[in-house]
């Protein structure tokens, strides 16, 4: 970029500098030619004042500067010419000078001679007896007078061509200066003044250059947060087998711990699922969203299959509304209808409810799971649909729970374009509602 901007101004300065060198040429030779025309016109009108004998004194006299004098009569033959013998030259009255002249006074002319570098000027007036009377000199015509002072215009062009770039060079560098330190401080949240038109520009990077790094934290923690979680289960697996293999444990203690070896590894299993569930999620951009499904049956049958667990947490299921479709994709709302049912299962107290309801209002289609259950305290509520986040670590883990659940449910309601809505009051029980667009 600093290469062709500088490039650009470089070549808007020698085309500046070759048009303003053109026109002021054209200017200097537009004055000069008035001029000579100018002297030209004084001598003649001088010159008329004079007598023959006085006009062809002066005439000799005038040889040597190169004037030429001519006096001609009233038809254009010519009387006298200091330059070349009269007798010798034909009638002028077709020459544009004399005929200006023979009609209004006076005339002028120039005429570029033969061999280009000269011009000739003319300036002829009528005398009171109607005789003419003719001046001319040479001068260098518009090509000599370039001709001549080309070197200097070249040298002058040189040095001004240095200077630009010099200053292009200069230019460049301070315009673009802002952008570079921009560049520089885009992630220290310095304020720097830089062009306000770069402001969307800069906000898109910003954005950009944030998101990144919250990424890559969320990421880290992530990682963090599952080497932790694995490590539980597989302490616990280790210890109980250690125990066994030192024959440290009777016949009685090994069926325990056996018990415990299994819950752990199921424990491994769960959460390798709902890792593995979610990293596919995150990445896996083209599963097919395109499905028709209806949601009250998909719910309908989800109930039915917790119905096992529902009676071992002694909490009862119930399901209310009717057939509504919505498209999306029939695997992941399975799975979000499993993970809601299954913590208003497992987060309610003995004989508590949970009532799932799939009903339509207007445009939209409305999940709702509710129980009756150990709610939720205020604080927590924006945060359990985080990674890893459980309210009450040794209950959730007493449960089997990996806090993975609702982050799993908060991909898949963004990937539907649904919405999310939590109510909960601890003691009373929760709601957690998903709006989705009816299908056509
Ligand atoms: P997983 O679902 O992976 O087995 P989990 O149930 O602990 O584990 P989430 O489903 O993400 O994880 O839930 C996060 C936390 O939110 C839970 O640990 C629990 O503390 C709280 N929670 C979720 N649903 C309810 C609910 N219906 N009532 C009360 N608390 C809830
Ligand atoms: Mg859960």
């Amino acid at each position: 970029m600093k290469k062709k901007i500088n490039a650009r101004m470089v070549l808007v300065a020698v085309l500046g500098i070759l048009a303003t060198m053109a026109l002021l040429t054209a200017v200097f030779y537009g004055v000069f030619r008035r001029q000579t025309m100018a002297d030209l016109r004084i001598y003649a009108l001088l010159l008329q004042e004079e007598s023959q004998e006085e006009l062809m004194l002066t005439g000799s006299n005038m040889r040597e500067e190169k004037v030429r004098i001519t006096m001609l009569d009233a038809q254009g033959g010519v009387l006298y010419d200091n330059q070349t013998d009269s007798a010798d030259m034909e009638n002028h009255s077709l020459r544009p000078e004399i005929r200006s002249a023979m009609e209004d006074g006076e005339g002028q002319a120039i005429r570029r001679s033969a061999t280009l570098d000269k011009s000739t000027f003319y300036y002829a007036v009528r005398l009171s007896d109607g005789r003419l009377l003719r001046v001319a000199t040479e001068a260098e015509s518009i090509y000599s007078i370039l001709g001549s002072i080309m070197p200097s215009l070249v040298w002058i062009g040189a040095v001004l061509l240095l200077l630009s770039l010099l200053l292009a060079h200069r230019l460049t560098d301070s315009l673009l200066e802002p952008v570079k330190k921009l560049a520089d401080h885009l992630d220290d949240g310095e304020e720097i003044t830089y062009y306000e038109e770069l402001e969307p520009f800069v906000q898109t990077i910003r954005k950009q250059h944030w998101d990144i790094v919250e990424n890559a934290r969320l990421r880290q923690e992530f990682t963090a947060n599952v080497t932790h979680e694995l490590k539980t289960p597989l302490t616990a697996i280790s210890g109980y087998a250690e125990l066994i293999e030192t024959g440290m444990a009777s016949g009685e203690d090994v069926i325990r711990f056996a018990g415990g070896i299994h819950q752990s590894a199921q424990r491994l299993l769960h959460l390798i699922n709902d890792i593995i569930r979610l990293s596919e999620l995150d990445s896996s951009r083209e599963e097919s969203m395109t499905e028709r499904v209806n949601l009250y049956e998909l719910a309908a049958v989800c109930v039915e299959m917790l119905e096992v667990s529902a009676q071992k947490h002694k909490v009862s299921l119930r399901m209310e509304g009717g057939s509504c479709y919505v498209q999306g994709n029939r695997l992941m709302l399975e799975e979000l209808l499993f993970n809601l049912c299954d913590n208003a299962i497992r987060y309610n107290v003995e004989g508590g409810l949970v009532r799932v309801d799939v009903h339509r209002e207007r445009e939209q289609v409305i999940l709702t799971v509710q129980d009756t259950g150990i709610g939720i305290p205020q604080e927590h509520q924006e945060r359990i649909f985080e990674r890893f986040y459980r309210v009450d670590k040794s209950r959730s883990k007493s449960t089997g729970g990996t806090g993975l659940g609702l982050a799993i449910v908060k991909h898949i309601v963004a990937r539907h374009q649904a919405q999310l809505k939590l109510e909960s009051s601890p003691g009373k029980g929760t709601a957690i509602r998903v709006v989705f667009m009816a299908a056509i």
